[in-house]
């Protein structure tokens, strides 16, 4: 049995669409309280009505996490609004793809500012909020894509998803004191907006590839980051749960 979420107040960045909005609707069906952050304030609020009309509270916020000001600002709203932070979900990404040889500075800085300095960003704006929770929180969307694979088009996404597990492991150590965990979910393929933006080849070649033979769902992340946030995972800092539906098994 797990200790409900209901009273924890629980940030979500890129919580307007996907694994954010899968994970934010998955929190507030356990109890949460819970603020979507996205750029387009807009779709956050769209979100935010189909949480509450499942019977959910939560609020939405506009903000960048690739530009410090914004996000400080947004982590201040949030606090004003909700009171405080117990769980922070550092889910938002990009993932364009460009080959090496085309790749230019600002497509690769674009990628690691949103998908590494980003979750860097977040995460020390929430900190002093997270020190006074009665225990804190962070979960970190990574990927399998950098840390364990590789995919061609994606060398600047695969850098920073494997930079935030670096970070993670560290900040895990440095947050240690405040009773405060941090981790990362280890999506494989999951079908969201962002995904599907890549083709039906691309979705049924990667579904074929799988061992379990289907793509994951938005919901197959939100309750491994549920699992990660509550209570009872407590002891466990610095780690990473890979969800891919055994996509990196096969030796073949
Ligand atoms: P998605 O459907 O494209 O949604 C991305 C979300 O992030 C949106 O809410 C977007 O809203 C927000 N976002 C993007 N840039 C932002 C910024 N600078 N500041 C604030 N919010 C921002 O993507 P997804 O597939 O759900 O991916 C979400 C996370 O899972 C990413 O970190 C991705 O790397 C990771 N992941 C996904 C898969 C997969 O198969 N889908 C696999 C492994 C890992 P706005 O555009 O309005 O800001």
């Amino acid at each position: 049995m797990f200790t409900s979420m209901k009273g924890k107040k629980v940030v979500v960045t890129g919580g307007s669409k996907g694994i954010g909005k899968g994970i934010a609707q998955v929190f507030a069906s356990q109890g949460a309280t819970v603020a979507v952050v996205a750029r387009n304030l807009a779709a956050a609020k769209d979100c935010v009505a189909e949480i509450k009309e499942a019977g959910g509270e939560a609020y939405a916020f506009s903000g960048d996490v690739s530009n410090r000001q914004s996000i400080e600002n947004t982590v201040s709203s949030i606090v004003n609004n909700l009171g405080g932070i117990d769980v922070l979900c550092a889910n938002a990404g990009i993932f364009p793809s460009k080959s090496i040889e085309d790749m230019t500075d600002d497509d690769w800085d674009t990628v690691l500012d949103t998908n590494a300095k980003g979750t860097f960003l977040t995460l020390q704006a929430c900190l002093p909020h997270l020190k006074q929770a009665e225990y804190g929180r962070v979960v970190i969307t990574s990927s399998i894509t950098g840390p364990v694979t590789g995919y061609a088009g994606w060398s600047h996404y695969a850098a920073s998803k494997a930079a935030q597990l670096g970070f993670m492991r560290t900040a895990a150590l440095e947050l240690a004191d405040h009773q405060i965990t941090v981790n990362a979910v280890m999506p494989g393929n999951v079908l969201t907006e962002g995904l599907a933006g890549l083709g039906e080849d691309y979705l049924k070649d990667m579904a074929a590839s799988i061992p379990l033979k289907k793509l994951g769902t938005v919901e197959d992340i939100a309750y491994a980051a549920v699992f990660l946030a509550s209570k009872e995972a407590g002891f466990i800092t610095g780690q990473t749960l890979i969800v891919d539906g055994g996509q990196i098994l096969p030796e073949d």
